[in-house]
């Protein structure tokens, strides 16, 4: 870790084992999702912990698939999970494992407890045993099964295993104490009936573990060293503790808690990310709103900048929001830096040169980057008739108004100096239609040999040039900050603006040329990145990863700078 590096309570602890001697073998952590969903930035926060702490101690990482829930999980999401893990930049190397492959040894284990006199059958229902649980204030009441013999027990739990009971008509439990103050010790369920395929072990088991016997036991039958998980497992790791405790496991893991990624205006839960898909909210799983991994993938992100995101958020025990603005920030500081600058206008307003002769065209030269020469330049086409974006033009100009006005004038990026001379409009609807304008010869490149000065300059394309394409602009996704908060229904905050399609837009020759998943800083509109999905060569496509954050930050002539973007 170099001195730079903010350290966290995981850091501390890992030292402090290593320091005692407690990881003779090296640190061993682990990724555990089940595969019922795709990933989304929350879980960039844990693969970037658990990936991340092994690369810096020189340890190993596995990726297993919690997959003890045949209900919801699918071969399609166990692709795309490692897609994105892998897109992250992470490495399992040979360590790709799946809680179903244990199934045999996690019943071995179950039998060994039962063996102990420390699991037994419950012939209760699911409901009789919620009644017997108990509550936070009120201990729990012994099951009528508590004290089933130990061989009745093997007895009947072998015969759950051979299919001769009905789903929910049996199930297993450990015996630990009914009267805990932890609800979680209050003899949980660890095996149910489930007469359904398992994606990966078809009809072999109609049994199916509990996610906290499976959990603890994978983590130590992989010699995992520190299990790091979310919070919502502190009240759990008692339980965890005591199936290592009274188990024969190969190793001894110890889990620790952090707090999950909130992040606002977005929801980071899969049940509800599957509900936006299935209900045909989102275009799917991959849809550029989405704060799924496949999502911020196909807007634009890259994986350094949710890498980065996830270091600057840290890590902590407690409950926090991040603003939405801080992974913008972090994809601007990049791309500010490394994206090349085009010219595109998304809402097209026609300008004729009056005083530039019809038929000549000329090469401009462009700068790609104004701050780094050595990113090159390329040459744009001038003509007579132009493009440039509507908003940059209004006829009762206000004073502070630094753009296109009759009368006044302005830069054109790399261009001339332009004067509106006059406004045609529709003779029906009275819309401004056109602007007749007039250059300066003398402002070749952008600047007056006169010194004289204009505080405007616009973007803009050849009309004979452009290549028509489409631009996906987005908003957040929710209205609300926590669409999860109590009083509200959080769909019904669904930000029915979170999608702009402009299909009238025109953009450099070159840009047509684009690779999918490319990015670009469009001049004063934002960063966008060539559609991976729904690039055609006739239609490009271009989505908003995001804004500038200063869209009129001022452009001077000479090429120096738009303002650093979006620093806080
Ligand atoms: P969800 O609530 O979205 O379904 P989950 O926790 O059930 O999430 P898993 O597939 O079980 O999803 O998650 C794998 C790992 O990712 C877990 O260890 C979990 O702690 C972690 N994780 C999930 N969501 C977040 C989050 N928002 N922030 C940090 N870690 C998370
Ligand atoms: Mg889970």
């Amino acid at each position: 870790m170099d001195n730079t590096t903010p350290t966290h309570f995981v850091r501390k602890i890992i030292d402090d084992d290593i320091r005692q001697g407690r990881c003779p073998d090296g640190i061993h952590t682990r990724f555990p999702p089940e595969p019922n969903g795709f990933l989304h930035i929350g879980h960039a926060k844990a693969i970037c912990l658990n990936f991340g702490m092994a690369a810096e101690y020189r340890g190993k990482c596995n990726l297993r698939f919690d997959d003890t829930n045949p209900e919801k999980e699918d071969t399609k999401y166990v692709e795309a999970i490692q897609d994105d893990v892998r897109w992250l930049g992470f490495d399992w190397e040979d360590r790709l494992f799946f809680a179903s492959d244990y199934f045999a040894r996690l019943f071995g284990f179950a039998v060994e407890l039962i063996e102990q006199g420390k699991a037994y059958v419950d012939s209760m229902s699911a409901e009789q045993i919620r009644e017997y649980r108990g509550t936070l204030t009120e201990p729990g009441t012994d099951s009528p099964w508590r004290d089933r013999p130990v061989a009745e027990n093997l007895d009947l739990f072998h015969r759950m295993k051979a299919g001769e009971f009905a789903d929910g008509e049996l199930v297993l439990r450990a015996k630990i104490d009914m009267a805990a103050a932890n609800l979680n010790m209050r003899d949980p369920v660890i095996y149910r009936i489930r007469r359904t395929s398992h994606y990966r072990t078809g009809d072999d088991w109609c049994i199916y573990p509990m996610y906290d016997f499976t959990q603890c036991l994978s983590d130590a039958l992989e010699h995992v060293t520190h299990s790091l998980c979310s919070l919502e497992f502190e009240d759990h790791r008692p339980l965890y503790d005591w199936f290592i405790d009274n188990l024969d496991t190969p190793s001894r893991p110890r889990q620790y808690e952090f707090a999950r990624l909130n992040l606002e205006y977005t929801v980071l839960s899969k049940r509800k990310l599957i509900e936006l898909v299935e209900d045909g909210h989102m275009g799917g799983w991959d849809d550029p709103r989405m704060p799924t991994l496949s999502g911020l993938r196909r807007r634009g992100f890259t994986p350094g900048s949710i890498r980065e995101f996830c270091e600057r958020i840290g890590l902590t025990k407690n409950d926090t929001w991040i603003d939405a603005g801080v992974l913008e920030h972090v994809i601007r500081d990049e791309l500010s830096v490394a994206a090349p600058r085009r010219m595109a206008v998304l809402r097209p307003l026609k300008v004729v040169i009056d005083n530039y002769p019809d038929d000549k065209e000329e090469m401009l030269d462009a700068a790609n980057h104004p701050q780094d020469p050595s990113m090159g330049t390329r040459k744009v086409p001038f003509s007579k008739v132009l493009y440039i974006e509507r908003d940059d033009f209004m006829e009762d100009a206000p004073k502070k108004f630094f753009r296109l006005a009759p009368g006044r004038e302005v830069r054109l990026r790399y261009a001339y100096f332009i004067t509106c001379n006059e406004v045609v409009r529709d003779d029906k609807t009275g819309e401004v239609i056109e602007l007749r304008c007039s250059h300066d010869p003398a402002t070749r490149g952008g600047s007056a040999p006169d010194g004289r000065k204009v505080k405007g300059t616009l973007h803009w394309v050849s009309a004979g040039h452009a290549r028509r394409a489409q631009a996906r602009l987005y908003d957040r996704l929710f209205s609300a900050a926590n669409p999860d908060r109590g009083d509200q229904d959080w769909k019904s905050c669904i930000n029915p603006d979170s999608l702009e399609t402009l299909d009238g837009c025109l953009i450099e020759p070159d840009l047509a040329q684009a690779e999918p998943g490319q990015r670009f800083q469009f001049e004063r509109l934002g960063y966008f990145c060539a559609d991976r999905e729904d690039w055609r060569q006739d239609r490009p496509v271009f989505n908003r990863i995001v804004t500038l954050r200063d869209t009129w930050a001022k452009i001077t002539a000479a090429g120096s700078s738009p303002r650093r973007q979006g620093s806080r």
